[in-house]
């Protein structure tokens, strides 16, 4: 089966050259290889000492990237594990929810912020976004509290930090617990703050599309408290103390030396690649202004108290999927995040949420699109992308 990566790096969107004679030029969605050929050296060699000491499970590798990354996100405690969504079961199981207990998440995610809720027994009770962040709306959130909410979840999507001080204001008066989604937004400010040290825990992931991806799937919990950080990782490592003793039930979800070891190289390389995003970022504002494209397109939000680290560009437009085809035509690739909200997945049906309960996370899946906005864009790519947008919408009126 080929996976989710490989169709967003499959040169599906080439124009032919019948088709469009020397229009646009040809790229793909993401391309990591781009970013390979500028680390390769530094990746080589760090994958070469992790063959070389043959320790593969945790180990040194992993610690040092543990203190680098609980250092830049500001941080007292960082827990390697396998995957971002493992990332969000851990500090679900630190906080021992379960059975009969309710954990609000946002309808307009992707699947692992509710799965995690749902893989423990517990339930996932689902609110709408806000339209102009697509970020989860603390006023709705407010309305569902119950006496069974045992945490808030948080997903700061696309790169963009949801709305924290109104959110922890809420959870602090209920004493419930904040766990942030950070898998899109590692490096992401809220006033200054990095994502991740604001709530009681921060989840990432390192999946190869993120901002910061490994050579395959990786994750990391953050939290303030030392105490919680131990029992993170006793929870990832089959609830053992030590060998053979095992406190609590825990699950099987390590941080491979390899992934850690390439990551940490990555890592020292993130400050550019996420400038690199927001100059992008700021040349498709510029260029769609100049563009005229009117009521047609709307940018993404980008709040004066947030550093957006654009792990996606994503657009509302008009007539999505018919612009969506003109670009592919014309060898732009684009991706649906995400063609359909979570509280109508067949998933949570037993849930038994309808259709209208969450309108804006609705709207935002018939009307989203992501353009490209990885680092290695150039000035070409982006150009190509505005012109084919606005072309659209002129020979469409
Ligand atoms: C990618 C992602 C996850 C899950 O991360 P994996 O490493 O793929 O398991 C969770 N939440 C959000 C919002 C994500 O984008």
């Amino acid at each position: 089966m080929k996976s989710h990566l490989d169709s967003l790096l499959e040169p599906e969107a080439r124009a032919s050259s019948e088709d469009c004679g020397s229009a646009a030029p040809f790229f793909r969605f993401l391309d990591l290889k781009a970013q390979f050929e500028e680390i390769r050296d530094e990746v080589m060699q760090a994958v070469s000492r992790v063959l070389e000491s043959q320790r593969f499970i945790l180990g040194a590798e992993v610690e040092a990237f543990e203190n680098e990354m609980a250092q830049m996100s500001g941080v007292r405690a960082a827990v390697g594990c396998a995957s971002g969504s493992d990332a969000l079961l851990l500090a679900l199981m630190a906080l021992g929810i379960g059975p009969g207990d309710e954990v609000i998440v946002p309808a307009f995610t992707f699947v692992a912020t509710a799965g995690s809720v749902a893989r423990l027994g517990a339930k996932p009770v689902f609110v709408d976004i806000l339209p102009d962040t697509l970020n989860i709306d603390p006023a709705q959130v407010e309305q569902v509290v119950t006496a069974r909410t045992r945490a808030i979840i948080p997903v700061h999507l696309f790169g963009l930090p949801a709305e924290l001080d109104a959110l922890l204001k809420i959870a602090e008066a209920k004493n419930v617990p904040v766990v942030e989604d950070a898998a899109q937004a590692i490096g992401a400010r809220y006033y200054g703050k990095q994502v991740g040290s604001l709530g009681q825990f921060g989840c990432f992931s390192f999946y190869p599309s993120k901002n910061l991806g490994g050579a395959g799937d990786g994750g990391m919990v953050t939290t303030n408290s030392p105490e919680t950080g131990e029992r993170l990782r006793i929870l990832r490592d089959h609830g053992a103390t030590q060998k053979y003793s095992y406190e609590l039930v825990g699950i099987n979800s390590r941080l491979d030396a390899l992934q850690a070891a390439i990551l940490r190289v990555k890592l020292r390389h993130l400050v550019d690649w996420t400038e690199a995003r927001r100059r992008n970022s700021n040349r498709y504002r510029t260029l769609f202004a100049q563009a005229g494209v009117g009521e047609n397109v709307t940018l993404p939000a980008e709040p004066h108290h947030c550093y957006h680290v654009y792990n996606q560009f994503t657009i509302r437009v008009r007539e999505r999927d018919r612009l969506r085809k003109h670009l592919n035509s014309q060898g732009i690739p684009t991706e649906i995040y995400y063609p359909s909200p979570l509280h109508l997945q067949l998933a949570f049906q037993y849930l038994g949420y309808k259709t209208g309960q969450c309108p804006e996370a609705e709207a935002a899946c018939r009307e989203a699109v992501s353009l490209p906005i990885y680092p290695e864009l150039t000035e070409r790519h982006l150009e190509a992308v505005v012109a084919t947008v606005t072309d659209f919408y002129q020979s469409a009126n």
